[in-house]
């Protein structure tokens, strides 16, 4: 495929939404590693999304959303494709009595504030995940007491044929850190909180509480993508790292980290390989001395090619 072509088709269709080219995809991670996408876009309104998705569908062409890049490793080969972003062009934020809609490259930060603003309660927990609502709904984010599926009432997305198609409830089949949305490939455009009247002073309080005992447990100094593996039924990846004598043991710049390990920090030079390399690392360590298979929760993206030219 030639990309000439692609663009000026791409134009053609979408000419008021910009392609960027050659996107260096550590600046677009919380982790600060991976090489170039070939394109990014990030469409300012949920119409421009429905068109970009039916028109990259119909190309043959490979894509992929990202919202803040809080849970994603990019190969050093970077992506060979197009980067749908919904992130802050896409980031409105209404409060509805007790609900609140926010698009979704809204942080999650931003509509906890707009929560407690409101005095709202229920999404204490997700103060400070570092995500979008979107990526949050797709991966169910969750922490301490709480989890997306206990507080979204409906979310509105579009499939990659570019149809709008709207979930309530339990059609989302939330479970841990999945959801219909990664399931079934959706992109969230839009997510509707129902919360709870609440005391705004408790609120702080609880958001305070929980966002200290992060600052305390997690390397929030160091570029990571937060805790690399799912929680294996009954145990704690970062205690079974941790026991297999692997705090602190680094690949390259990667590093396990000294304060949780649980998560792998970029100590500064970290390559895509070292830290992929590591997570492979852990996950046999771990397999031969406890026979526990630890699933990654980051999602890594591979190298792939494409172009002709
Ligand atoms: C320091 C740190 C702490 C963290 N703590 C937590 C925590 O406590 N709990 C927790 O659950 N996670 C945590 N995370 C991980 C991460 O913040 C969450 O998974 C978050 O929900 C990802 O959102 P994102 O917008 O960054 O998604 P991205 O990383 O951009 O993408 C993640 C996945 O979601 C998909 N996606 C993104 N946006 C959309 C959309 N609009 N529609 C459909 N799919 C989409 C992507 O395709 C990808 O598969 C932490 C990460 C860091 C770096």
């Amino acid at each position: 495929m030639r990309v000439k072509e692609f663009m000026e088709s791409f134009q053609k269709v979408l000419g008021g939404v910009t392609l960027q080219r050659d996107v260096p995809m550590k600046k677009y991670t919380s982790i600060a590693v991976g090489g170039n996408a070939d394109f990014m876009v990030e469409p300012d309104s949920l119409e421009k999304v429905r068109d970009c998705i039916a028109f990259l569908s119909a190309y043959p062409v490979p894509f992929m959303v990202m919202g803040n890049g809080s849970n994603l490793i990019f190969s050093d080969e970077g992506y060979r494709g197009v980067i749908v972003k919904i992130g802050p062009r896409l980031s409105k934020i209404e409060v509805d009595g007790t609900r609140i809609v926010a698009e979704a490259g809204a942080s999650l930060a931003a509509v906890a504030h707009k929560a407690l603003e409101h005095s709202l309660t229920g999404l204490e927990f997700a103060s400070g995940i570092p995500g979008s609502t979107g990526g949050a709904a797709c991966m169910n984010a969750g922490a301490y007491d709480g989890e997306m599926k206990q507080v979204i009432e409906e979310t509105l997305n579009v499939d990659k044929e570019g149809r709008f198609i709207t979930l309530k409830g339990e059609e989302h089949s939330f479970s841990y850190r999945h959801s219909r949305i990664q399931q079934e490939g959706l992109i969230c455009l839009k997510v509707v909180f129902a919360l709870e009247k609440g005391d705004k002073n408790a609120i702080q309080a609880k958001m305070n509480d929980l966002n200290s005992r992060r600052r305390e447990k997690q390397p929030l100094n160091m570029p990571s993508a937060g805790s690399v593996f799912k929680r294996p039924p009954g145990q704690f990846a970062g205690k079974l790292i941790d026991d297999c004598g692997l705090r602190g043991y680094a690949i390259g710049g990667a590093q396990v980290s000294d304060k949780h390990c649980g998560f792998i920090v970029n100590t500064g030079t970290a390559t895509a390989a070292d830290v992929i390399n590591l997570i492979r690392y852990v996950q046999q360590k771990v397999y031969e001395r406890t026979g526990t298979l630890l699933e990654p929760e980051v999602k890594i993206i591979g190298g792939n090619t494409l172009w002709n030219s």
